[in-house]
């Protein structure tokens, strides 16, 4: 079976790779010349545990192309992965995936099954076929199956090797059996639906797990004005198999290239059908909330970040992944620099995609180390295990004031009870170091 996967981003890169890894041979398209290049030359253009590694493992199964008429024009199948933005509206933007559509058309030669795996709004995949339909150059048929995607990033190859479920949305029992096929060595349940449920499924599925984190977030929040630890809160609740223990702990909101945007187009899409999902609408609200949690607290202590020095740890959206999209260091760095900080940043992966955005308007650190040494104040926006395991006793040594606000409850309120630094975390008491109380009733 001759497969071709348009776009080479975290989904298409990873589910390339992991079909080969499972014997099947493929063909990646992406109009980014620069990445094909570096993925020719074995380099992945994204930070991904384990995908590199499978890259050269299966090199004899994968070529990169920036051609796409050459890929698509005798493919059994054309799995569609290019990004799906947001738009200043809320609603994702269809552009690239139109435009595929279109390249498609202009190529086949032979019947095939366009899978699209980008997630798109409910009625999109019908959207497609006719575009494919109306532009089609050879008389071939064309069945569009909607097969969302469910990986993380951090953990997107164990994610597509051991899903949970392959999502099937088809209109035709010979696209079911195709993509059947395709997925033939994956030991993974199927669900078969037709397609505008299995683009249901996806937006479903990711704004249940945005709206679980600001449910958390909320509680959290609560936890810290009525004295109770947002921890145990959580630990108590996820026992509860009917609950489940996964996306419960609070922090400073979700970000990312999914749920933002996912919220937020099924937002739009209701609202365009006369429709409210107001619990959707709430969880869009409290992470906007969220993710200045962490100024907010740090404004007990100083009326003006103006001429502090501020150390960030972590500026990617999570641990595991170079991804920045709708990182929480996007929103509060520019707060601070404009407030007049000197800001000293660290993360183990993030920086050189940072530098892409804030060019020379910070310091960039080669440690931790390096990031709090004379720091007024630290913030930790990504729970890196480099800043978990970092020994605490170095902000007290280290920093101009050891003032730690951590937006991802990494160290244990009990350990770091009995250190100076002063410390505050979500949904948690605050901790405040003997030498530091005066301090901070004063308040500088
Ligand atoms: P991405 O931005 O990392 O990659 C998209 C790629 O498509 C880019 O490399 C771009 O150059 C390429 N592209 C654009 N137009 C093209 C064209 N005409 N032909 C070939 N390539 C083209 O995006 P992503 O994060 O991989 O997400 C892709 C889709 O999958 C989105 O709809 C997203 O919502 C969905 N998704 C993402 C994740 C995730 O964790 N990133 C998880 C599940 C689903």
């Amino acid at each position: 079976m001759k497969i071709s996967v348009a776009g080479t981003g975290y989904v298409g890169l990873v589910t390339a790779v992991c079909l080969a890894e499972n014997g099947n041979t493929v063909t990646c398209v992406d109009i980014n010349e620069e990445k094909v290049k570096l993925l020719n030359n074995g380099v992945s253009p994204i930070y991904e545990p384990q995908l590199e590694e499978l890259m050269w493992k299966n090199s004899d199964k994968i070529t990169f192309v920036t051609e796409y008429s050459e890929a698509y024009k005798d493919s059994d199948v054309i799995i569609v992965a290019v990004g799906t933005p947001e738009r200043k509206d809320g609603s994702a933007n269809l552009q690239y995936i139109n435009e595929v559509a279109k390249q498609i058309a202009n190529t086949v030669i032979k019947d095939c099954v366009v899978a699209i795996k980008s997630t798109v709004p409910i009625g999109t995949n019908d959207k497609i076929e006719k575009i494919i339909k109306e532009n089609l150059k050879h008389e071939v048929n064309i069945d569009v199956v909607s097969n969302p995607e469910f990986l993380a990033q951090g953990s997107a190859v164990k994610d597509t090797l051991e899903a949970t479920r392959i999502v099937l949305g088809v209109e035709s029992e010979n696209a079911e059996k195709i993509m059947r096929d395709v997925y033939k060595n994956f030991d993974i349940p199927f669900v078969v639906t037709n397609r505008n449920s299995a683009e249901m499924i996806k937006y479903a599925a990711n704004d249940f797990l945005a709206l679980k984190v600001s449910y958390i977030n909320e509680i959290a929040n609560l936890c810290e004005i009525v004295g109770a630890n947002i921890e145990d809160v959580s630990k108590g609740m996820g026992m509860d198999p009917r609950i489940g223990d996964k996306f419960l702990n609070a922090g400073i909101g979700y970000g990312g290239s999914c749920f933002p945007k996912d919220t937020k187009a099924l937002h739009w899409l209701a609202n365009y059908n006369d429709y409210e999902i107001k619990t959707i609408k709430a969880t869009i609200d409290v992470n906007e909330n969220q993710k200045i949690k962490l100024i907010k607290k740090a404004r007990k202590y100083f009326n003006s970040f103006n001429g502090l020095t501020v150390a960030v740890l972590g500026l990617t959206f999570k641990p595991g992944t170079d991804d920045l999209r709708e990182a929480p260091s996007l929103t509060n760095i520019p707060i601070l620099l404009e407030d007049g900080a000197k800001i000293n940043v660290w993360d183990p992966v993030g920086m050189d995609n940072f530098k892409k955005v804030f060019t020379d308007s910070v310091n960039y650190s080669s440690s931790i180390e390096e990031a709090i040494t004379n720091a007024d104040v630290c913030f930790i926006f990504t729970e890196w295990s480099d800043i978990k395991e970092f020994e605490i006793g170095k902000y007290v040594k280290l920093m101009n004031r050891p003032l730690v606000i951590d937006g991802r409850n990494c160290y244990d309120v009990e350990k770091v009870m009995n250190t100076d630094i002063i410390y505050e975390s979500i949904g948690r008491k605050a901790t405040i170091g003997i030498k530091e109380t005066e301090k901070v009733q004063l308040k500088i």
